[in-house]
């Protein structure tokens, strides 16, 4: 019947709770994404270095292989029909006593027919090339040409990625260092040990790799999507509950905040909130406004003979009847220990006293005590209205208060259980009793 108090701020405003999500919202997000994110590249980065690790292999088994050639100058092979001589060789031929002719593979053209077989078999491809090639058909292509430049300038190494039509290329490249062997063939004046004379390159398809990786990109992309829309959505939910947890509590707060404890009435302050506006509308307006201060009787000898959790019981039973009986435009509201004020806007002090005689009957004629002891109960009251006390001067709250609290005073002692408006003149003829 009474009491408005402001629900809290955090409570009151969703901006905060939106705010508050959608941070917590973009930190898992990055949380969740830099973690996928560093296994995605954790994973990257040991296929490439895996890749490099094949190529480099096949390297050093091609060099070791050119050593091989080179420690014996050159291995000849049978020249049958389809086997072509070297023709940057002098004299590549030798006749057998049985009339055979062998032909001279010096390292370089072994390692290009080698190429070519690897290319067959479509598992890599290698080229030996220099920035001065002997054979213009071992020219270098536009990343063998950077690489070797590189080399020049002390690079040990040098790789890439290259797109040719819809295949994915790893290019590695290490330099060719002459070596004692190499002596054997290329001249001592031109070529010291521990020059660089070219580079072989190695190309691998990665197309497979790079198509397995894009697979997982995008499983990684749909697994953070997952992952994020799942801790955010389960994040909404504690959230949501918690408002309504909050919401809850806090409108419990305000209830108790405005409300008495043991009887669920209006407690004191919030009836001196609606009697403020009350008071003051009546007196912008002239409307009428009356007060009742109701006083349970005896009330201290049901506490001393039934003891006082048998009073607390009288005093919720008599809250409840009269709350029950009231007007639900009346503002009822527990004022002390056993009495309760009733302020009844624009009704005038005979309809407000007719109102607490039919409140002081309900009372009189129930027995707040359904089980055990019969405790007889009566309550008096003292109703006042606005107009019998305009003329005095202070704050019209206060002169109502004091005087239902005579009229009040005059029912007690008029013999109590009944009810005494107060007239003019009444305070005078209390204060001088
Ligand atoms: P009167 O008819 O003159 O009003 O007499 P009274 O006994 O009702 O008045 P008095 O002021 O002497 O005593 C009021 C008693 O109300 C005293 C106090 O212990 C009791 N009381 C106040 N609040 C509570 C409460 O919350 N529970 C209980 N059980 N008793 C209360
Ligand atoms: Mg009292
Ligand atoms: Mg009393």
């Amino acid at each position: 019947m009474v009491g408005r108090r402001p629900a809290s701020r955090i409570v009151e405003h969703p901006r905060i709770w939106l705010h508050f999500t959608l941070q917590v919202s973009l930190v898992v997000v990055i949380f969740v994404a830099g973690l996928y994110l560093g296994v995605f590249m954790r994973d990257r980065n040991l296929i490439k270095d895996q890749i490099l690790v094949n190529a480099r292999s096949h390297f050093q088994s091609i060099v070791l292989t050119r050593l091989w050639s080179a420690g014996y100058g050159g291995v000849y092979v049978e020249k049958k029909k389809g086997v072509e001589s070297n023709p940057y060789l002098k004299d590549p031929e030798v006749v057998a006593r049985d009339g055979r002719v062998f032909t001279l593979r010096n390292p370089a053209m072994m390692t290009r027919e080698v190429s070519e077989l690897a290319a067959a078999d479509g598992a890599f491809l290698f080229h030996i090339t220099s920035l001065r090639p002997v054979n213009p058909g071992n020219a270098p292509d536009e990343f063998e040409t950077a690489a070797l430049k590189s080399f020049e300038l002390g690079a040990p190494e040098a790789w890439g990625e290259e797109t040719r039509g819809d295949a994915t290329l790893f290019r590695y490249m290490a330099p060719l260092v002459v070596e004692p062997a190499c002596l054997h063939c290329h001249s001592e004046r031109e070529n010291r040990v521990g020059d660089i004379r070219g580079g072989i390159s190695v190309t691998l398809d990665i197309s497979d790799v790079k198509a397995a990786m894009g697979t997982s990109h995008a499983v990684i992309l749909g697994l953070v999507a997952f992952s994020t829309a799942g801790v955010i959505g389960v994040f909404l939910l504690f959230v949501l509950r918690l408002m309504r947890r909050l919401t809850a509590a806090d409108a419990k707060i305000a209830m108790l905040a405005v409300t008495d404890e043991l009887t669920g009435l209006a407690n004191r302050r919030a009836f001196f909130e609606r009697f403020e506006e009350e008071a003051d509308r009546a007196g912008r307006y002239g409307t009428p406004l009356s007060l009742v201060m109701f006083d349970i009787d005896h009330f201290k000898a049901v506490n001393d003979t039934f003891g006082h959790p048998m009073g607390d019981t009288v005093l919720t039973e008599v809250a409840r009847l009269l709350s029950a009986n009231a007007r639900t435009s009346d503002i009822l509201a527990r004022y002390g220990g056993e009495e309760f004020a009733m302020l009844i806007p624009a009704m005038s002090c005979e309809e407000a006293a007719r109102a607490a005689e039919k409140l002081r009957t309900v009372i009189e004629v129930n027995d707040p005590v359904l089980e055990g002891p019969r405790v007889k109960v009566t309550i008096s009251a003292g109703v006042a209205d606005a107009a019998s006390v305009r003329s005095e001067g202070g704050s019209l709250r206060d002169n109502l208060l004091k005087a239902a609290d005579r009229a009040l005073y005059r029912a007690k002692a008029e013999g109590r259980n009944r009810v005494v408006t107060h007239r003019r003149g009444m305070d005078a003829q209390l204060d001088l009793e």
